[in-house]
């Protein structure tokens, strides 16, 4: 899961703090700061994306239009998730914690959560994973595995042609592969040997909280925020 910064709230022309009538009037502005991904299973979000609550708005109708609360999410996450209140600290989140430490990826299009993490962090790492419904098997409308997938053979195929010819056009063209297909942890995984593609990655995904991993685009082992960076 990519971990995110969405930045202060988004400011008017006279400076002060936006203020959103309505949360769907913040949807342009999130896309800007995060990119039109869902904030959890990393889907593209080509049509109307959802402005996801963190904190249900409808057991929290302070925040229903707080900037901070806010995220993009794809209609599966967002339904899977529901309106039941969530204690924040049993989760793991995009927007507050590393949780491109807390998960791995495979081949299958298998989101899972990362060995070596601490039995709390199991905890709140698989939390998540049920909460959002991320391994559910793919079903007609429910895509979400099957296009995590086919990113993962889109990323192979790159690698392999990035290997066969090199060069900096083809890198270029390869991180702008990963921006149309989404799903940028599934790219850092194909390419955790290749940390310059990986920094590329990382600048390219708007909002991609660059603290969470190091030079080498390797995430850093924990996943605290705090200590680790925004
Ligand atoms: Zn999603």
């Amino acid at each position: 899961m990519r971990p995110v910064t969405r930045g202060d709230s988004p400011r008017c022309e006279a400076g002060d703090e936006r203020e959103f009538a309505h949360y769907h009037d913040a949807r342009d502005d999130l896309e800007a700061r995060l990119g039109a991904y869902c904030s959890y299973c990393e889907l593209p979000l080509q049509h109307s994306p959802h402005v996801e609550h963190v904190q249900p708005k409808s057991c929290h109708p302070e925040l229903a239009t707080r900037w901070e609360n806010l995220l993009l999410a794809c209609g599966h996450c967002n339904s899977c998730k529901g309106s039941e209140d969530v204690a924040l600290g049993d989760y793991l989140w995009p927007d507050r914690d590393n949780t491109a430490w807390a998960f791995g990826y495979d081949s299958g299009g298998n989101v899972n959560v990362r060995a070596g993490l601490t039995p709390a962090g199991n905890d709140r790492a698989t939390r998540t994973i049920d909460l959002l419904g991320l391994t559910n098997r793919p079903t007609v409308s429910d895509r979400r595995r099957r296009w995590r997938r086919h990113a993962w053979d889109v990323a192979l195929r790159a690698k392999g042609n990035l290997a066969a010819n090199g060069g900096e056009a083809l890198r270029r063209q390869v991180r702008d592969t990963a921006l149309g297909h989404g799903f940028f942890s599934v790219w850092m995984t194909v390419f955790r040997d290749d940390a310059d593609m990986c920094r590329r990655f990382i600048e390219a995904f708007p909002g991609t909280a660059d603290g969470c991993f190091d030079e080498s685009g390797v995430p850093k082992p924990s996943i605290e925020r705090r200590g680790v960076g925004a």
